[in-house]
């Protein structure tokens, strides 16, 4: 399929990608590494007349530590996030997850605020976010606005994000260290995304768990934090029992949608098994 006819802009700086935006409004669409969203074009199920495209916007790359946080520019792609030395040290379930996109081509081009600002359910980003806490930066000519990844998704393909605004800068305050995390994803063949997919951020203390974050994908309309699995575990020993319990109560509240990938009950039961493998595997790389 062939898109219809757009004008293209490809703006250098923040300001000037703002004013296209608020000059063509409903006519717009922002154009980061062009993997859903092209696809989209071709489809027809998006048709803006101007595409602005973020790609010369030095400003919105680079990784870099601010005190207690991790601040990526909104920009950065998936190969940027696997090579970055300062996740892999102290971020490794970011790492973990972009490694598991798709193929190489696509993580040369796809990006972080592009996976976020999607908002696909199956994408893998937005429970990463969550897992790790992170808030997002949104950027308009009013300002800058900064909302938690928790809450950010409303919906198939919608957010928080306003119109005239763009998801300028990714927050991820740095995990304590001693944490443990994985991201266990279920697919049927390198490309594909998520038949179920758990992410967990765990930290241990005594034996038991101090702080642990569980969230899934592809298993609802939008990414899922598992609230009574985090809150039956926290104090608690990590066990055969307790993880067991845990992902009983993780799939709990899967809604996922029956597709090629598998029917209702098959990806509610893969989500259970995701859940026991990442806290298994989280648990192995705690080292406090
Ligand atoms: C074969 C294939 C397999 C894939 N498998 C996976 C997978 O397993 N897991 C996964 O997570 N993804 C997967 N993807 C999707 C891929 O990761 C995309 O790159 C990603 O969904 C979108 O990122 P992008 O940078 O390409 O954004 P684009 O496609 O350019 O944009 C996506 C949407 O976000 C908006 N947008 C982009 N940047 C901003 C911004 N800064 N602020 C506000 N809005 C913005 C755009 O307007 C558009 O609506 C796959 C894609 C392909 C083609």
């Amino acid at each position: 399929m062939i898109p219809r006819p757009f004008e293209y802009h490809a703006p250098t700086t923040l300001p000037a990608a703002i004013a296209l935006l608020d000059q063509y409004g409903d006519e717009a669409k922002l154009l980061a590494g062009g993997h859903s969203m092209l696809p989209m074009m071709k489809l027809r199920f998006a048709e803006p007349a101007h595409l602005i495209d973020l790609r010369k916007i030095a400003a919105l790359k680079g990784i870099r530590e601010v005190g207690n946080e991790i601040r990526i520019g909104a920009m950065t792609t998936e190969n940027e996030l696997i090579w970055s030395p300062l996740l892999q040290q102290k971020c490794p379930l970011l790492v973990e997850g972009a490694g598991l996109i798709s193929d190489p081509q696509v993580r040369y081009m796809g990006t972080l605020g592009g996976d976020i600002s999607h908002a696909d359910p199956a994408n893998d980003h937005p429970a990463l976010m969550i897992a790790l806490g992170a808030s997002f930066v949104l950027t308009s000519a009013a300002g800058e606005r900064v909302v938690s990844a928790d809450g950010y998704f409303l919906g198939l393909y919608y957010t928080l994000l306003e119109p005239g605004e763009i998801m300028t800068e990714i927050r991820i305050p740095t995990p304590a260290p001693g944490s443990g995390s994985c991201y266990a994803k279920l697919k049927r063949k390198t490309g594909d995304y998520a038949t179920a997919a758990a992410a967990v951020l765990l930290r241990m203390q005594g034996g038991v768990v101090a702080e642990v974050a569980i969230t899934l994908t592809n298993l609802g309309e939008t990414a899922l934090k598992a609230n009574d699995a985090e809150n039956y575990l926290r104090g608690k020993p990590l066990d055969d029992d307790t993880i067991r319990e845990a992902a009983r109560l993780a799939m709990a509240i899967c809604d996922p949608a029956a597709d090629l990938r598998g029917d209702v009950e098959y990806k509610t039961a893969m989500a259970g098994e995701m859940t026991q493998r990442a806290l298994r595997t989280a648990l192995s790389r705690c080292s406090a």
